[in-house]
């Protein structure tokens, strides 16, 4: 009978195939970062509800729709964490990270909760992977991380990526720039949606992102952050890409990049994998060189990106089959069971994976069983104290000495 409880909405149970996959492309993502010197770091799953407010900034959708918030037996506000790089900033501020050699360069991993509308690639408990370094302002590290989110994508072999480029400027010059746009929206407000002209002076960059005809069509005429790049902002762009030219790292510049996190400055990324439908970007980032002394701390500027496990596995559309076993211990008959167990300890000591039944299933039961998971060999414990290697390809069986079965599965 099926229970009656399901999975809360927008969450989803990674079953073994899906676990699979999603272990893969962290450990993919793990490997990739390490050699680049990126080493792990794990922060708690919730956090002050403060630090999300000040650290992603009130006016976003996620500090104002989208977090997980309650109040523990204590009476503090903690939220369930919606991004990694708000914490771990707090984590570099709260270990003193600043004395390290910098940049400190950072890899992460693990779920992420954001209260938003569940749909194909978007879900209310995801997974994300992500990368920070933080402690310089060099356009390298820029393009150290998006180089690092390219090659990912590019081993895991995602079809149809497309890296997008913009830059916000510095906080003086998107402050400008932001008057300016208000003052198009401002003159332009009657066709605006609804929705957008409420939030003129809240969040007037969010205008870029709407669906409407209305609003759009004021779009099409808008300022754009990178065309009123100046100074040391257009400076450092430049130097961006020539990097990511140099790297053979190709990019779209788009004007209209915005991203849904307050605390961006300078260079922002978007890998979109048009495939993927309305939720089509797999990973992005950006420059947050403001956010650690939003924080409480020293100026440092930092970079970095997280890229969503779920959207990458939609992207790839494939389900990862099992491994498979190396091995799996048949018992001839009752008697024999201890015997299995007990070999199929040492195997799995001596690095091989083995399996034996747990369901009390007749010999002819547990062949066809070791076939279904995918066992390449079976050893057949006998009545008499002997035993029999069956190759599962080839349907070969011969006796061999019970005492040298595991030479026998290491040829
Ligand atoms: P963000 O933290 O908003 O910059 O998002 C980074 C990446 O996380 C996105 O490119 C997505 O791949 C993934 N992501 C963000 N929100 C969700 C969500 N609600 N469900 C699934 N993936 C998400």
């Amino acid at each position: 009978m099926a229970s009656k409880f399901q999975a809360p909405r927008g969450t989803s149970d990674a079953l073994p195939a899906d676990a699979h996959a999603r272990a893969r492309v962290e450990g993919a993502a793990a490997a990739i970062c390490a050699r680049a010197g990126y080493e792990p770091i794990a922060t708690p799953i919730f956090e002050d509800t403060e630090l999300f407010e000040r650290g992603v900034g009130r006016s976003t959708d996620i500090v104002r729709k989208e977090m997980f918030t309650f109040e523990d037996k204590g009476g503090r506000s903690v939220t369930l964490r919606p991004e990694g790089t708000a914490p771990i900033c707090r984590a570099y501020l709260e270990h003193g990270m600043q004395k390290l050699a910098q940049p400190v360069k950072l890899f992460y991993a693990g779920p992420f909760f954001r209260h938003e509308r569940p749909q194909a690639g978007r879900y209310r408990q995801f997974h994300q992977i992500g990368v920070e370094a933080i402690g310089t302002d060099s356009p390298l590290a820029d393009a150290e991380v998006i180089g690092l989110l390219s090659d990912l994508l590019a081993e895991l072999g995602v079809p149809g990526v497309e890296l997008r480029l913009g830059s916000l400027g510095s906080p003086e010059s998107r402050r400008d720039y932001l008057e300016e746009l208000k003052d198009h929206l401002r003159a332009n407000e009657g066709e605006l949606s609804k929705e957008v002209r409420e939030r003129i002076e809240i969040n007037p960059l969010r205008a870029f992102d709407a669906d409407d005809e209305g609003t759009r069509g004021v779009m099409r005429g808008a300022p754009t952050i990178v065309e009123s790049l100046e100074g040391e902002d257009a400076e450092h762009f430049g130097e961006v890409r020539a990097l990511l030219d140099a790297a053979g790292i190709s990019y779209e510049i788009d004007p209209t990049l915005v991203r849904g996190l307050d605390y961006y400055t300078r260079t922002i990324f978007s890998f979109v994998c048009e495939g993927l439908g309305a939720q089509s970007e797999v990973g992005g980032g950006g420059r947050y060189d403001g956010l650690i002394e939003q924080l409480g701390g020293p100026p440092t500027p930092a970079i970095g990106w997280a890229a969503g496990i779920e959207r990458i596995l939609l992207a790839l559309g494939e389900e990862e089959a099992g491994a498979g076993r190396d091995a799996f211990l048949a018992a001839a008959d009752d008697e024999q069971r201890p015997r299995a167990l007990a070999l199929a300890g040492e195997l799995r000591n001596a690095g091989l994976s083995a399996e034996v039944d747990l369901a009390g299933r007749g010999l002819k039961g547990q062949l066809k069983h070791a076939d279904r998971i995918g066992a390449r060999r079976v050893v057949i414990l006998d009545a008499d104290g002997g035993a029999q290697l069956r190759d599962m390809e080839s349907g070969e069986q011969r006796p061999v000495d019970p005492a040298n079965v595991l030479e026998e599965l290491g040829e």
